[in-house]
C-alpha cells in the first residue's frame, strides 16, 4: 500500500494540517518525523477547531495510529497540555492511537530557557525564534547531549545522565548568559510529572512502522513548516533546526527504507511568512493589511501577524524541487476572491537581470520581485466542489501556477472545512 507525505512547499502555514485531516481517511498510520511544538496546524472538523502543535493530524480519525517519530523534538509538557485540550473536546487519545518513539530526544525546560536568553542577547539581530527551545534542542542532539524518551524506563541511569548534562548545561546558562543555574530537583520534578504522563505512549515506533509496512498498511508522513525553512535547503539562517523536506521522513520515523510514492506539496494561493529573513515578494501597506485580514494570517502558535505577499513562482518552483513533490494542494483560493487583479511574483530581478532560479541565501536579500497581474474572478468560490464550479479566471489562475511550477495541482482548497475541496 501507499507511502505518502504531506509537506510544505514554502515558508510553512500553507494549510498542511487541513490536507492531512482530509487525506488521513485513506491511511492507517500518520507520522510526524521532524520539528517540535514551534509551529501549528489548524484543523477544523466535526469535533471543532484545533490548533495542533505536536500531535499528528490523524488523531481525529478512528482507527488511525499516530506516531511521533525519533526526529521530533519531544516537549512532554507541551504535548501533555495539547493532549488534554484535544481530549477535553471529545477526541480520545490513548496508547492505541498515539505512539511516541523511544528514540525521541526530550526537549527539556532548559532548552526553552536558552532560546529566550539567546534571543535576548541577539536583540535586533534575532532570527525570529518562537522560543520553544527548538534550536538549542537540536544543537544538543547533534552534540549527543540529549535524553531519549526511552530512558524514562531506566530511572537510575536517567538521573545520572541528567546530572552529567546539567553540570555541562549550567556552564552555559551561568557563565555565558549570567543566568541562574537550573536545579537538579526542579528538573527531576518536571520529569517525574510530565515524563510519567507520556510514558504509556512510548514504544519502539520504528519496529511498529516496519511491521505495519510489511503488512501492507498505508503510511502518511506529516511535515511541519516548509521547504524554505528546511535546515539544509532553506533560507539559512532563517530556517528551522530540522529537515522539513520529505526526504528526511524515512530517517526521522525509523522506517529507513521507505520509498515515498506520493509527495503532496501544499502551496497557499498567496504567500505568507512568519518571522525574520528575506521575503522577496512581500507586500506592505493597506494592500498587505487587506490580504492579511482576508486570510486571517496570524500565527497559530504565537498570534503574530504574518508577513504576506502574492504567490511567489520562483520560490515555489524551488520548493517543489526540494520536496520532489508529485502533486500539489493549492489552498485558500477563496481568500483571493475580493481582488480585481491578482498579483503574482513571476520572476526575480538580481543585479539588474531577470532570474527564475531561487538565489543562494546570501544573494536573496538583493533580489527584487517582478510582479505581474492576472484577472480576478470577482465572486465567492467557497462553495465550489468541482473544477467546473470555479469561474474561468479562477481556473486560469490555478492553471497558470501549475504550468509555472511544473507540478500537477491535484487539490484546490476553497475553505477551511474538511469538504471545502476540489479534487482534480
Ligand atoms: P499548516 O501549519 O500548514 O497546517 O497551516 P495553518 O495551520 O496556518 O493553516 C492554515 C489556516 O488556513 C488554518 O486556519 C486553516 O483552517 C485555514 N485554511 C486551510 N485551507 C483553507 C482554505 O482553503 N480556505 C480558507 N479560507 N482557509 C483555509
Amino acid at each position: 500500500m501507499a507511502i505518502s507525505a504531506i509537506v510544505g512547499i514554502n515558508w510553512g502555514d500553507e494549510g498542511k494540517g487541513r490536507m492531512v485531516d482530509l487525506l488521513t481517511d485513506d491511511y492507517d498510520v500518520v507520522v510526524r518525523y521532524q520539528g517540535g511544538g514551534n509551529a501549528g496546524h489548524t484543523v477544523i472538523n466535526e469535533h471543532g477547531k484545533f490548533a495542533l502543535h505536536l500531535l499528528p493530524s490523524g488523531v481525529f480519525r478512528k482507527g488511525v495510529v499516530n506516531i511521533l517519530g525519533n526526529g521530533v523534538a519531544l516537549d512532554a509538557e507541551n504535548l501533555w497540555n495539547e493532549i488534554q485540550g484535544v481530549v477535553d473536546q471529545g477526541v480520545p487519545i490513548t496508547p492505541e492511537n498515539l505512539k511516541i518513539s523511544d528514540r525521541c530526544s526530550l526537549l527539556l525546560p532548559w532548552h526553552r530557557e536558552l532560546d529566550g536568553l539567546e534571543e535576548a542577547r541577539l536583540k535586533d539581530k534575532k532570527y525570529g525564534s518562537t522560543r520553544q527551545g527548538i534550536a538549542p534542542f537540536y544543537s544538543d542532539k547533534y552534540q549527543k547531549k540529549t535524553v531519549l524518551a526511552g530512558e524514562l524506563f531506566y530511572p537510575e541511569q536517567l538521573r545520572a545522565h541528567i546530572e552529567d548534562l546539567l553540570e555541562w548545561k549550567n556552564l552555559t546558562i551561568t557563565r555565558v548568559y549570567g543566568a541562574e543555574p537550573t536545579k537538579i530537583d526542579d528538573l527531576m520534578a518536571w520529569l517525574a510529572d510530565f515524563g510519567e504522563k507520556i510514558k504509556p505512549f512510548i514504544c519502539d515506533t520504528g519496529a511498529f512502522l516496519r511491521k505495519a509496512d510489511k503488512e501492507g498498511k498505508s503510511i502518511l508522513f506529516e511535515a511541519q513548516l516548509g521547504a524554505l525553512r528546511d535546515l539544509d535547503f532553506g533560507i539559512v539562517p532563517y530556517t528551522t533546526s530540522s529537515n522539513a523536506i520529505a526526504a528526511y521522513a524515512p530517517v526521522g520515523s525509523g522506517l529507513t527504507g521507505a520509498k515515498i510514492e506520493n509527495v503532496v506539496g501544499v502551496v497557499k494561493a498567496y504567500s505568507t511568512c512568519v518571522g525574520e529573513g528575506p521575503f522577496t515578494c512581500e507586500m506592505f501597506g493597506p494592500e498587505a493589511e487587506k490580504l492579511r485580514e482576508a486570510g486571517g494570517e496570524y500565527g497559530a502558535k504565537t498570534g503574530r501577524p504574518r508577513r504576506v505577499g502574492p504567490v511567489d513562482i520562483v520560490a515555489t518552483r524551488y520548493g517543489v524541487e526540494c520536496q520532489a513533490a508529485t502533486a500539489i494542494a493549492l489552498t485558500k483560493l477563496d481568500v483571493l476572491s475580493y481582488m480585481d487583479k491578482i498579483p503574482v511574483c513571476s520572476h526575480y530581478l538580481l543585479n539588474g537581470k531577470q532570474i527564475d532560479e531561487f538565489p543562494f541565501p546570501a544573494a536573496l536579500p538583493l533580489a527584487e520581485p517582478v510582479i505581474e497581474y492576472l484577472d480576478g474572478w470577482g465572486t465567492d468560490v467557497s462553495k465550489a466542489r468541482k473544477w467546473e464550479d470555479l469561474p474561468e479566471n479562477a481556473q486560469k489562475y490555478v492553471l497558470y501556477i501549475e504550468e509555472q511550477i511544473g507540478c500537477p495541482i491535484k487539490y484546490v482548497s476553497v475553505g477551511p472545512e474538511r469538504d471545502s475541496i476540489i479534487i482534480r
